[in-house]
């Protein structure tokens, strides 16, 4: 080839070259970030660091209404792709679906169904190649035939046996057929193979992988869902603290400054109280505090920011005494633990704390006004049943 170019190209040719060169490079470099089908990535490539998961985070909630959809990408091994994932997750040899899978196993995505594809057993691909095949030998070259059947000595056969130049003629009993519906019918059509010659009405449908050449049965093919993924409440919590982890409720709240205590902290305390009151009669309370909005619970535990969270928890601190508790039971509802503390000391608590909560004017976040309600239970001797009293400190009551 190179003989054929004229002298004049000499120069381009040198720039070809050193082209060519670069190319086989960038494949090589490729080479070791290349992803096989339903397999894990070859080569070193480190996994994706928590900033590129925040960057996905952030990204998913840039886009509230829609989240992360795919689009078709027919040689990718799923059949879709994410573009704009992909585009963080470069230049780690990561495909987009596993990152999303493992935010979604966090709790930090949510994975709403968008298709769903047949894909190899083996490889895990979706280009796969589904045909009929001989149920006898398991070839592929099959034709479908018409059939006839003879009224008058039942012979079924194919119709090309009928054929007697443009005449019909049964090749069992050699007599002659004029009339469709009076002399034959048209029963079915039929596949015949043309490798052993069998005939078959229900040839076996059969898929090749043409990633991976494996071929199988099609009912042995693997379904594969493919997600949107929405973002959660949690995700906005994640990019807030910058962690993937410990985002939860009670988690976020196990911080002394905020005063706020977990909930299995709240229940042993409770339970030693029960059994103090036994030996020393006294007085203890618990008061549930629920948010709501319009007389519905409210989760502001889940709608308010960390900072808003640990915020409310040192104001709170500052309205209860140093042997009071206080945990959150659900996103909706905090228990409050108030040793030595009988009904109208309860109430006395529960207005401070209300008083505060209004001052706080807390909004939901469409905008409306949330409040508190109260219910409070005061013991003046040890419970009957510990369990029992245990419920209503937890909330449950
Ligand atoms: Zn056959
Ligand atoms: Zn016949
Ligand atoms: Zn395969």
């Amino acid at each position: 080839m190179t003989a054929q170019l004229p002298a004049k190209n000499a120069h381009a040719l040198g720039d070809l070259h050193s082209l060519v060169g670069a190319l086989a490079g960038i494949e090589a470099g490729l080479a070791t970030l290349a992803v096989t089908p339903g397999q894990e990535v070859v080569g070193t490539a480190p996994p994706p660091d928590l900033a590129v998961k925040l960057a996905i985070l952030a990204r998913a909630c840039a886009e509230p209404g829609r989240g992360l959809t795919p689009s078709l990408a027919p040689f990718a091994a799923s059949g879709h792709d994410y573009p704009a994932i992909d585009r963080l997750l470069f230049p780690f040899a990561t495909d987009a679906r596993s990152v999303l899978e493992e935010l979604a196993d966090l709790d930090l995505l949510r994975r709403e169904l968008h298709n769903r594809v047949h894909v190899c057993p083996r490889c895990a691909a979706c280009q796969i190649n589904f045909r009929e095949t001989c149920p006898g030998c398991g070839g592929i070259d099959l034709a479908i035939e018409r059939m006839l059947h003879h009224f008058a000595c039942a012979y079924v056969g194919l119709e090309r046996e009928f054929a007697d130049g443009a005449e019909l003629q049964c090749p069992k009993c050699r007599e002659r057929l004029f009339q469709l519906g009076q002399d034959f019918e048209r029963p079915h059509e039929t596949y015949e193979c043309r490798t052993c010659a069998a005939l078959t009405e229900t040839p076996i449908v059969g898929g090749q992988c043409l990633h991976c050449a494996h071929v199988f049965p099609a009912h042995g093919a693997r379904l594969l869902d493919i997600h949107t993924y929405a973002p959660t409440a949690l995700a906005t919590r994640a990019l807030e603290l910058q962690r993937l982890t410990a985002l939860q409720v009670a988690d976020l709240l196990f911080d002394p400054d905020a005063r706020l205590a977990r909930l299995d902290y709240l229940v042993l305390e409770a339970r030693r109280e029960f059994t103090r009151l036994r030996r020393h009669p006294g007085a203890l309370s618990a008061v549930r505090m629920r948010f709501q909005v319009g007389g519905e619970p409210f989760a502001f535990f889940r709608c308010a920011s960390a900072r808003e969270v640990h915020d409310f928890g040192r104001l709170l601190a500052t309205k209860l005494r140093d042997l009071d508790l206080a945990a959150p039971t659900d996103p909706a509802t905090l228990s409050l633990l108030l040793p030595e503390t009988d009904a109208a000391g309860a109430a006395h608590v529960a207005d401070r704390i209300g008083e505060l909560c209004g001052g706080l004017a807390l909004r939901s976040p469409e905008g409306h006004a949330v409040t508190v309600a109260f219910r409070q239970h005061t013991w003046a001797e040890a419970p009957a049943d510990i369990e029992d009293s245990l419920q209503i400190v937890r909330g449950l009551d």
